[in-house]
């Protein structure tokens, strides 16, 4: 995989033309096979952005690339739009359009956000990533009666329901599955037809792209509000992104629920001997569905300036969340982590936690400890004021970092954070 910079080579010539440069001698990258048919293709997003007005300043914030490596269209993180000639060619203008609003919707789904925060195990595929996210997508699109072009990925060419985000089809897809390439701003790794973050082409940065985001999300409420309708994927998803105030206690309460769904949906499809007494199986080896429960640790920071009653109050939250589970017993682990001494205690109840008090916290010494473990979880909670290393890379668990007090520091952007502010 080529790193910042290195990736150049995939679009010789790599620059991008201006929206008005229709004529010839252009890029090398167009030299080589057709020249883009810009007409067709802005008369294909000029159809999206019509038929679906919500979407039109998103669709007008991704700037055209051509580009002979890309095996259809594609995006990066920066909201460039990468496009073959050929496909341009052989592809109806109904069907870009559909394209046009399927490539948007991997940026403003911040699916390379979210490719981020998986764990790094289910990193490392990214082509199945992108039939994950392709399904996210695709079934809403098609129930919104967009054309597609032939090929398409969507769920039950798996079996699979509708209606789900991309972490919960992809523990459910088959083992090998491969999609057309759709970039880093879907899976998040970049792809060798891609500009380099160097590249000096325009391109929209994180902060713009967020405000896109709720701008869209604005106007996808102002349509539902005028019109009544709005396909039920962008409906959600519109919800969640304007979601007004940030009640910590929801968003812990679903961001563990969430992972300790995911893990128990990690292992699944493993080849076990089912139970003597389904008759109509009897001798067959078939992938069984149960799923052992996953395990969860919860490391406590009690070094730091953190607040009691905020402590009591998230660890109550996350204790509530496991039980309703049915995640309980020697399922969870809760481990002090004092850097002073640098040990890690496993304790029974939260009464047993004694903050400390000062400085100098090291949490990853207690994410380490939990992943230690003979039963290693496969979610670990960190509960910290935020002062403090985090690992290089994200473990093969989920990682769910509740930060405490005022304005505590980020963590690593492919950590999942929920913030508990002070007197909360
Ligand atoms: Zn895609």
């Amino acid at each position: 995989m080529a790193g910042p910079g290195g990736e150049e080579d995939g679009v010789p010539g790599g620059g991008r033309r201006g929206a008005s440069a229709g004529g010839r001698g252009g890029t090398s990258g167009e030299e080589r096979g057709a020249a883009l048919d810009r007409v067709k293709l802005l008369a294909a997003r000029y159809r999206a952005a019509g038929e679906r007005p919500y979407l039109a300043s998103a669709l007008y914030a991704l700037s055209v690339v051509p580009s002979a490596g890309v095996p259809t269209m594609g995006v990066d993180r920066h909201w460039r739009c990468y496009v073959s000639p050929a496909f341009v060619e052989a592809t109806s203008v109904p069907e870009l359009a559909g394209v046009w609003i399927h490539e948007v919707a991997h940026l403003l789904r911040d699916h390379h956000g979210r490719a981020d925060r998986l764990a790094a195990a289910d990193q490392r595929d990214r082509f199945r990533i992108n039939v994950a996210q392709d399904c996210e997508i695709n079934d809403d699109l098609l129930a919104d009666r967009l054309t597609l072009p032939e090929g398409r990925m969507e769920p039950r060419l798996f079996g699979l329901p509708e209606g789900l985000l991309f972490e919960e089809y992809l523990p459910r897809l088959p083992a090998h599955v491969r999609a057309p390439d759709c970039g880093s701003g879907a899976h998040g790794r970049p792809a060798p037809w891609e500009l380099g973050d160097a590249s000096g082409t325009a391109g929209l940065g994180p902060v713009e792209a967020e405000a896109l985001r709720r701008h869209t999300a604005e106007a996808m409420r102002a349509h539902q509000r005028a019109r009544g309708s709005l396909p039920a994927g962008w409906r959600r998803w519109a919800e969640r992104t304007l979601e007004p105030v940030v009640d910590w206690r929801r968003v812990l309460a679903g961001a563990v629920r969430e992972a300790v769904a995911w893990a128990g949906g990690a292992v699944d499809y493993t080849y076990r001997r089912p139970s003597r007494r389904t008759p109509a199986l009897r001798g067959a080896v078939l992938p069984s569905l149960r799923r052992p429960l996953p395990r969860v640790a919860v490391v406590v920071d009690t070094s730091g300036s953190m607040g009691e009653a905020e402590l009591a109050a998230a660890l109550g939250e996350i204790g509530g969340v496991l039980r309703e589970v049915g995640l309980r017993g020697n399922r969870v682990t809760v481990l002090a982590c004092d850097a002073d001494v640098h040990a890690v205690s496993r304790v029974t109840s939260a009464e047993q936690i004694a903050l400390a008090g000062g400085g100098g916290t090291d949490m990853r010494v207690g994410i380490r400890a939990a992943l230690a473990a003979r039963d290693r979880p496969d979610v670990v909670i960190v509960l910290t004021d935020g002062y403090t290393p985090w690992p290089g890379e994200n473990p093969s668990c989920r990682l769910i970092a509740a930060l405490i007090g005022e304005d505590p520091p980020a963590p690593p952007g492919w950590v999942e954070t929920v913030r508990i502010p002070p007197g909360a």
